[in-house]
């Protein structure tokens, strides 16, 4: 079976839905949206979790209150989405080690120098985009400041400053491309957490209107769910899309959004072979794995009220269950907290049975508040790592990328162009990211099926 449209969209995630959005405004309605999974949304996605609905991928909308619009903000008010204040900035008052809780006389002066170096790493990074030097790592400028984090409660604030925001230490991350962070600069310096039993992935919807979605059920035939894409054969002509189903789609041209990890592996065959310096710039970009572990209680042992809701664990082991958070605020009564787990963590419990997993968080939790606690009567993590269409859960800026291969993992080849949050040079890693990424490619294909401008590589308009 061969059928034909103008456009082949693959993904149903926040980038193919904005790249579909931005093609129907542009007077491009002869498209299709191929997704592997029953779902649209992606990498947004809830979970029931002990009667309730927690989410396993994006919870914050980040970058609010700023200069510039965030859609995804716009996007949560038009749904009347439930969210709150992303309260981060007692974490002083926060901190536990092996000894339980740390009086704030203790760490408040280290909190105060990560501060400093903060907001030096953020400076350095300004002077190296302004006079165009090479980039160095975060923990390469860090060094500059005279004083890297080494005790295991530096440690812990430090992972708390970087790893918690791109999944990955100092050492691996660009100073240039993630210092300051362009969603704090232009979108805004507040986030908020979303607990709306809907879902996240509910704002999609209005995105997605041309879908006509509601309660996560879309009836536009021209989202083919359960639709995984095996093979792509591109050309200058166009493009055609092989299904596991056995269908071929045949467009003239066609939208990629699997995320930076998917293309890393060999789950899509590409015909001819993508190009050397396509696939150099792929593998370069890094996919980052960050885990939510959630946990609900038979009853709560942990602080309540204002200023309570992150903790710190500050374990000899950089990033050994360091980040908790209750959520006391938003579902009362319940128990439930949850702790966060980045890169090697993450893909070492990953590959455990969850009652290992909640075994080693048993232990933590009692070194934090005692040996009296109750155990968990629930446990839930995803493994976005270990699943062939995910393969982590967002890009993060390595050191070593610059600029110009950047330019070259958003090139098309082709009529197949590349998108996704990993394709959003300011805002990678992101929801925002992903709407602006899927707009700007669709912006570009509009641009070759309507004005035969076809070598987009410079010419897509900034979001
Ligand atoms: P995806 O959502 O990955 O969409 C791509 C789609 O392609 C998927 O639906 C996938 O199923 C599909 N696909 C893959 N392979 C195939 C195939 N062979 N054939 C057909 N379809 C295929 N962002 C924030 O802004 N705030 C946060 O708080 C936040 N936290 C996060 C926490 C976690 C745990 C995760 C996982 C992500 C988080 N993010 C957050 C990032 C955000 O979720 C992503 O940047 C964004 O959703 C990515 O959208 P996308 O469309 O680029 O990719």
């Amino acid at each position: 079976d061969v059928i034909t449209v103008d456009v082949i969209i693959i993904g149903a995630g926040a980038a193919g839905l904005s790249a579909g959005k931005t093609l129907s405004e542009g007077g491009i309605t002869d498209f299709v949206i191929l997704e592997a999974t029953e779902r649209i949304g992606g990498r947004i996605r809830n979970a029931e979790f002990a009667r309730l609905k927690v989410e396993l991928g994006a919870n914050w909308i980040e970058g609010v209150n700023g200069e510039k619009e965030n859609p995804v903000y716009t996007l949560a008010n038009e749904v009347n989405l439930k969210y709150s204040d992303a309260l981060y900035d007692n974490v002083s008052q926060n901190i536990y080690d092996h000894t339980g809780y740390l009086a704030p006389e203790l760490v408040t002066p280290v909190v105060e120098r990560a501060e400093h170096l903060f907001d030096f790493v953020e400076d350095l990074g300004t002077k190296f985009t302004n006079e165009n030097l090479d980039d160095i790592s975060v923990l390469t400028a860090q060094r500059f400041f005279g004083h890297v984090p080494s005790t295991a409660v530096e440690m812990v604030i430090d992972s708390w400053n970087y790893d918690f925001v791109s999944a990955e230490p100092p050492r691996v991350t660009s100073l240039r491309n993630s210092q300051p962070l362009a969603t704090d600069t232009f979108l805004g310096p507040d986030s908020y957490f979303v607990s709306d039993q809907r879902g996240y992935a509910t704002l999609l919807e209005p995105l997605a209107y041309y879908l006509n979605c509601k309660g996560g059920m879309c009836s536009d035939p021209r989202l083919r769910l359960n639709t995984a894409v095996t093979k792509i054969e591109y050309s200058t002509g166009g493009v055609t899309v092989h299904t596991e189903d056995e269908i071929r789609y045949r467009g003239k041209a066609a939208v990629l959004t699997v995320s930076i990890g998917v293309l890393q592996t060999d789950l899509i065959h590409f015909s001819p072979a993508l190009p050397f310096w396509k696939l150099s710039a792929i593998y370069q970009f890094n996919m980052a794995v960050y885990t939510k572990i959630f946990l609900k209680f038979p009853k709560r042992f942990w602080p309540t009220g204002p200023g309570t809701e992150y903790l710190l664990y500050a374990d000899v082991k950089r990033g050994y269950y360091p980040f908790w958070q209750h959520l006391d605020n938003e579902f009362p009564g319940e128990n439930i907290i949850f702790t966060t787990v980045t890169d090697d963590e993450s893909r070492r419990i990953e590959q455990m049975p969850d009652e290992e997993t909640l075994a080693e968080v048993m232990v933590v939790l009692r070194k934090m508040f005692g040996p009296d606690i109750p155990n968990a009567s629930h446990i839930l993590y995803p493994r976005w790592w270990q699943d062939k269409y995910f393969r982590g859960t967002f890009s993060n800026w390595p050191i070593g990328v610059s600029s110009y291969e950047y330019k070259q993992l958003q090139a098309p080849v082709g009529r197949l162009y590349f998108s996704g949050e990993h394709c959003s040079e300011q805002y990678n890693g992101y929801v925002h990211g992903a709407i602006f990424a899927g707009s700007e490619t669709a912006h570009a294909v509009l641009k070759c099926l309507h004005e035969d401008k076809c070598d987009t590589l410079y010419s897509r308009p900034k979001a």
